[in-house]
């Protein structure tokens, strides 16, 4: 799980429909952001009523050392 501004070149898919809240997306109906080629890879969750989060989906996303020379 990480800041959603840590991960800056996802957009939201849409509509949410029943799964958007009040001021941003509940995260209750599954992954509802997609990297830049299309795959859905997050589920943010940003409404007022609670903490806005991101989380990553373990099973398409992987963590590797920011300061590594690919
Ligand atoms: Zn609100």
């Amino acid at each position: 799980m990480v800041h959603p501004k840590d991960a800056p070149d996802l957009h939201l898919t849409g509509p949410l429909s029943i799964h958007q809240g009040c001021c941003g997306p509940l995260g209750t109906g599954g992954r509802n952001m997609a990297c830049p080629c299309g795959a859905l890879v997050a589920t943010l969750a940003a409404d007022c009523m609670g903490p806005h989060e991101l989380h990553l989906d373990p099973l398409r996303v992987y963590a590797y050392p920011a300061d590594t020379t690919m």
